[in-house]
Formats: C-alpha cells, sequence, structure tokens
C-alpha cells in the first residue's frame, strides 16, 4: 500500500492512480506527483488524463472529508473486486473504428458495441468486473431525439407472486411472471457458495470457487438486468403515464424468504430504470405513495375494506364487484395517472 498522510500539508500533494498495465491488470494506488514516474515506472503507463481524472476524484474526496461531509477517502487496492479508470477525448484520442475503440496509450481494442450514436465522445470509462471483463462506458454529447407521445396509461403493481401486474386504461391486464431463469440461478448460486465455504483459505481451490462464485452472480445479475430493461423499455413504449407502487411492507416479505433475494433487488432497479427511461422519452412516471392502499380499496365502489392478508388473491366487495387482488391493486394505481 503506498497510500501515506502525514499530515494535512501533504494531502495536497497525493494523486490518486489509475493504469492498465501490460498484462491488461487495471491497478490503482495513490502516488505524489508525475515527477515520481521515474520511482514507480508504471505511472508512465497510464494516460495522463487518466492520472488526472483519478486525481481530482481524490481531491474531491478529501475536499469533502475536510469539510465535513464525507468519509476518509478509502484506500483503492489493486486486488479490488471491480476497477474502473476514466479518461477525456482529445481531438479523436477516443474514436470508434471498423468495430474497435481506441483509448488513449491502449490503442485500438475489440468491441461489441451495444448502440449506435450520432455526436461527440466526451470520456470513456472502462471497467473490469471480478470475473475479469472489460467494459468500456461512452459520454456522449448528442442531441436529444425528438419523442413520440405514447397512447396508454398503465398502473403497475409489483409482487412475489408475479413480479408485476398491469392494467391500462383500456382496461386490458396483465401478469408478468417471476422469470423462472432466475430462481434456477439462485439456486446455483447457493450450491457454488457452500463449495466455496469448504475451501482452505488461502488455497488455490478456494481462490477457484471464489472465481466461480464470481461468475455465477454476474451471470444472475445480467439475467435479471436484461429481464428488466426489456419489461421496462415495453411499458414506456406503450405507455405515456405509468404508475407505479414504489414501497413493499416487510410483513409481506416474512414469509417469502427465497422471493425476497429476487424480489428487492429487482424492484428497486425495475422503478429506476422506469425513470430514467421515462425521462428519456418524454414520459411522466407518478410513484404512488407507499401509504396509498392500492390492495385494499375496492376499484368499483371506492370503499376501502378491511386489510387483506398475503393468502387473500381474490375476494368480493359490499358492493358485489368481485377482484383478483394484483388486478384490483393495478387498477386502483392507475386511477392516480388522471
Ligand atoms: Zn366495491
Amino acid at each position: 500500500m503506498v497510500f501515506r498522510v502525514t499530515g494535512m500539508g501533504d494531502v495536497k500533494k497525493q494523486y490518486n492512480v489509475l493504469i492498465i498495465d501490460s498484462q491488461k491488470y487495471l491497478t490503482k494506488s495513490v502516488e505524489n506527483s508525475p515527477s515520481y514516474k521515474p520511482l514507480f515506472p508504471f505511472l508512465a503507463e497510464a494516460d495522463s488524463l487518466a492520472l488526472a481524472n483519478a486525481k481530482l476524484n481524490l481531491d474531491t474526496a478529501f475536499a469533502k472529508f475536510f469539510a465535513g461531509t464525507g468519509g476518509f477517502p478509502t484506500f483503492k487496492s489493486r486486488r479490488r473486486s471491480r476497477a474502473s479508470y476514466t479518461t477525456n477525448n482529445q481531438h479523436g484520442t477516443i474514436r470508434i473504428e471498423a468495430g474497435k475503440v481506441r483509448l488513449p496509450k491502449v490503442g485500438f481494442v475489440r468491441f461489441t458495441q451495444h448502440r449506435p450514436f450520432e455526436g461527440v465522445i466526451r470520456s470513456a470509462t472502462v471497467s473490469m468486473t471480478r470475473t475479469g471483463k472489460f467494459f468500456v462506458a461512452l459520454l456522449v454529447d448528442q442531441d436529444d431525439e425528438p419523442w413520440i407521445p405514447a397512447e396508454n396509461k398503465v398502473g403497475i403493481d409489483l409482487g412475489l407472486k408475479h413480479f408485476a401486474v398491469m392494467t391500462n386504461d383500456e382496461m386490458v391486464s396483465e401478469k408478468i411472471g417471476n422469470p423462472r431463469f432466475l430462481c434456477q440461478s439462485e439456486a446455483k448460486v447457493k450450491k457454488s457458495q457452500r463449495a466455496l465455504s469448504r475451501k482452505k483459505i488461502g488455497s488455490k481451490n478456494r481462490e477457484k470457487a471464489k472465481l466461480i462464485l464470481a461468475k455465477k452472480h454476474e451471470k444472475i445479475a445480467n439475467q435479471r438486468k436484461d429481464f428488466l430493461h426489456k419489461l421496462s423499455r415495453r411499458i414506456v413504449d406503450e405507455n405515456q403515464v405509468i404508475v407505479v407502487e414504489t414501497l413493499k411492507s416487510k410483513d409481506m416479505m416474512k414469509d417469502h424468504k427465497v422471493a425476497k433475494s429476487i424480489g428487492d433487488v429487482s424492484w428497486y432497479e425495475f422503478v429506476r430504470q422506469l425513470e430514467y427511461k421515462s425521462n428519456f422519452y418524454g414520459r411522466t412516471l407518478i410513484k404512488a405513495d407507499p401509504w396509498y392502499a392500492s390492495t385494499q380499496i375496492c376499484s368499483s365502489c371506492g370503499v376501502k375494506g378491511e386489510k387483506k392478508t398475503m393468502d387473500v388473491r381474490e375476494w368480493t366487495c359490499a358492493c358485489g364487484a368481485h377482484h383478483d387482488r394484483d388486478i384490483n391493486a393495478s387498477i386502483n394505481l392507475l386511477m392516480l395517472a388522471d
């Protein structure tokens, strides 16, 4: 560890440095100044803007710390699970040509571009996952696309029995189940976790088991994101106003320990995706108050009935209306759209 703070005077001279070395490892350590380059030859392998950005990050972190608004900056080790660096484009030092992306000092790297863009690249952030996969995120200056208004409004109830139950203003309801592959992957993760716990600390087999576990985690996270992206994109395409419930009560989670791990991560990420996609395409996203009794109110007569426990899937209101619990909830959420 090269990170030292011997006094406040020294702090300003600290440099936060990130490099990709020839073995394609991302390395992060803290150094004092460019004059240390002769002493630490690996500094010369990083491009100067990457070093400058890392320094900016550290300066900001220290400014926050001394202002009392942040904790002491943590040391970023080269063995950290996820490493990344950001560098800026200067007159085409970052550019895309024939399926390759050019990065300063690194040169052209073969890559898979997820979507095309028009506009100027401002910066690139290169990151490496725990399993050694590299990603580059390009920040691009682009004119906003004109968006086309959508026809419908929709209310979405998030749950454990189904991932989402939605009803639109044409009173078409749809139940989206929890994807089976997520449950299957969760079981595989548990198995790898047990395998890891049996391995001796510090052994090679333990390192191997760690990598296997990290790969399973990565896969499940990707599967989950893919599922959520497709669903949120479709909802934003079809609807101009989207009402979603944001919080789930704790008692609902109690009896569903397995589903919990799938549920809580996904709901948060799903609402986050709906939010930024709504902003991007000019949709209105309404987050219902967590206290809004979407499940308890009868969507036909508006009377709030008694509290319904989780096992009540269907019920009949005093007004005679018969309800599916989740569809009724989504209709009540839809009513907040007007
Ligand atoms: Zn009723």
